[in-house]
């Protein structure tokens, strides 16, 4: 299935090319997102493209055809079940109505075909997903896995090694041996799910970086003890990374998913892949099917880049460079916590002025604008943002 899109793409790449599809990446977790429903018509903002005498730089050329031909979308799911917290669980009946829809009309990749795709620059199958789930519930094996065989889709599971065969309401070695058979991919979700951004009262930061490293590179080589190979993705706990954490991270050789949501196109940080959170209010297909489709808007810069924010500060204005090729600047929205935020049109996209004051925990500012050329799908592009608590600690 792959070479056969590998095979389209490539035959196709210059129409794909000028079509010029781009993508962002928008989120919806712990806040209210309002989407716009109607479609946009094509405005006259929405450039005809392009000859080849009236041609951009070949760089920008390159930067358009990763846009519209490398974007897929991660769903990230925790518990399957019915007793257990609504907020980050799918009932089975939900998982099952998820994938038959997927199966429908969508084509699973798994993590791997999808990161080695973003390495290699190769295309994706149009409307491309991959499944995760964090935490390594048990609930995954007893409720979910069934139905996800049943549709022959690969996933992957982010794990804790230190809370294995420790805890019950986790999936045993066993069970992850067994299941790796089954077309189920494992991976770091460090060893314990600490808090990764937290500081131990009075501790250096030399010190933090050292206990970080080797949290992330124990919980690896458990993988490697008990499964014989070493994927190097990590899913941070409660989705919560800061610049220095992800160069960190960088430099160990590893990419990072956030839970901050979007589609993911060659434009995403390797450090910060979003994830579309499928669960709780964020189950019903009426709205998640928005998001499966949704276009990796082609963010090209964010300035300034916040990612940890204190209690009662604001962000202020964030100037965010775009490529609105396909987008109409009218059409774009950015909301926080439910309120609409004004946008300006500045000379490489637009800026978006952030005022309401942030409080403990995790939020997001969310922009959405719909493609002018693929009626039905909208771009989205996520800001996750971090506030401690007053004693520098991070809430759960
Ligand atoms: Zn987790």
């Amino acid at each position: 299935m792959i070479n056969a899109f590998l095979k389209k793409y490539t035959t196709s790449r210059t129409v794909a090319v000028t079509l010029l599809l781009t993508a962002l990446s928008f989120s919806a977790h712990g806040y209210k997102v309002k989407m716009q429903g109607e479609i946009v018509q094509p405005s006259s903002e929405s450039a005809e493209f392009a000859t080849t005498q009236n041609l951009l730089s070949a760089q920008k050329l390159l930067l358009k055809a990763a846009s519209s031909e490398h974007s897929f979308v991660i769903l990230l799911y925790h518990h399957v079940g019915t007793d257990t917290p609504r907020s980050t669980s799918v009932t089975p009946e939900e998982l099952e109505q998820h994938m038959a829809y997927l199966a429908e009309n969508h084509t699973v990749i798994s993590l791997d075909t999808a990161i080695n795709g973003l390495n290699n620059k190769t295309p994706f199958p149009e409307r491309a997903v991959v499944i995760t789930f964090d935490d390594g519930y048990k609930n995954i094996l007893d409720n979910g896995h069934s139905i996800l065989k049943k549709y022959g889709f690969e996933y992957t599971i982010f794990i804790n090694p230190a809370q294995i065969d420790l805890l019950s309401s986790q999936l045993s070695w066993e069970d992850v041996k067994k299941m790796s058979k089954e077309g189920v991919t494992f991976a770091n979700h460090t060893l314990d799910h600490l808090h990764l951004l937290d500081r131990y009262p009075g501790e250096s930061n030399a010190n933090w970086r050292a206990r970080i490293k080797k949290n992330i590179s124990s919980a690896e080589e458990s993988l490697i003890k008990q499964l014989g190979y070493s994927k190097k993705w990590l899913a941070y706990p409660f989705g919560e990374f800061d610049g220095e954490l992800k160069a960190m991270l960088k430099d160990m050789g590893y990419v990072g998913f956030g839970q901050h949501s979007g589609a993911v196109s060659q434009l995403s940080d390797m450090q910060a892949l979003p994830r579309f959170p499928a669960a709780g209010r964020y189950a019903k297909l009426d709205t998640l099917r928005t998001k499966i489709n949704s276009l990796a808007m082609p963010v090209t810069a964010v300035r300034p880049l916040h990612y940890v924010i204190g209690a009662e500060d604001v962000a202020g204005e964030v100037n965010i460079d775009v490529s609105l090729d396909d987008i109409s600047f009218s059409r774009i929205a950015c909301y926080f916590g439910g309120d609409s935020l004004p946008i300006t049109k500045t000379e490489k996209g637009f800026s978006v002025d952030i005022q309401t004051p942030f409080y403990p925990g995790r939020t997001r500012v969310n922009c959405t604008a719909p493609s002018v050329k693929q009626r039905d799908r909208f771009y989205w592009y996520s800001m996750p943002f971090f506030t401690p608590k007053a004693d520098g600690t991070y809430l759960n």
